[in-house]
């Protein structure tokens, strides 16, 4: 990899750093989600193995905590669905129409395939013979 401040790096080179920082920043928030629901699992076992005396008609330890954990893997969720796409800049996983699905191998707006380097990856070849309005250049 080259770095991302060398004045001689290409276009290329460039976009393929700002790619790579992005999808680490994905897998950081994958990272997150898992560690923060599997913390909060295990976190409310040892509440509840702690504290095991519960009253009749009370909450135990465990699921208060457990409860009290969910809006910050709900958070941690949020964070990895708003994760945008390096090259379109729209949540990755959201559709147009609003359908969110986590496990979309590309990008739900332009395509670029998961895990990308090539900025110019999952789009359709250009045709030399027509201009960017879709005019001919015959
Ligand atoms: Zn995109």
């Amino acid at each position: 990899m080259t770095d991302s401040s060398d004045p001689t790096a290409t276009g290329a080179d460039a976009g393929s750093e700002a790619f790579a920082r992005a999808w680490l920043s994905y897998r950081r928030r994958w990272w997150l989600l898992l560690a923060s629901g599997v913390g909060l699992v295990a976190l409310a076992a040892v509440a509840d193995s702690t504290f095991p005396e519960h009253e009749p008609g009370k909450v135990g330890v465990g699921l208060l905590v457990f409860l009290c954990g969910i809006p910050l893997v709900g958070a941690a969720g949020l964070g990895l669905a708003a994760w945008q796409c390096p090259r379109c800049r729209h949540d990755f996983f959201q559709a147009e129409d609003g359908w969110q699905n986590p496990w979309r191998p590309q990008c739900a707006r332009c395509g670029l395939p998961k895990w990308s380097l090539d900025p110019n990856a999952g789009r359709p070849p250009r045709n030399p013979a027509i201009g960017p309005a879709g005019e001919r250049q015959d």
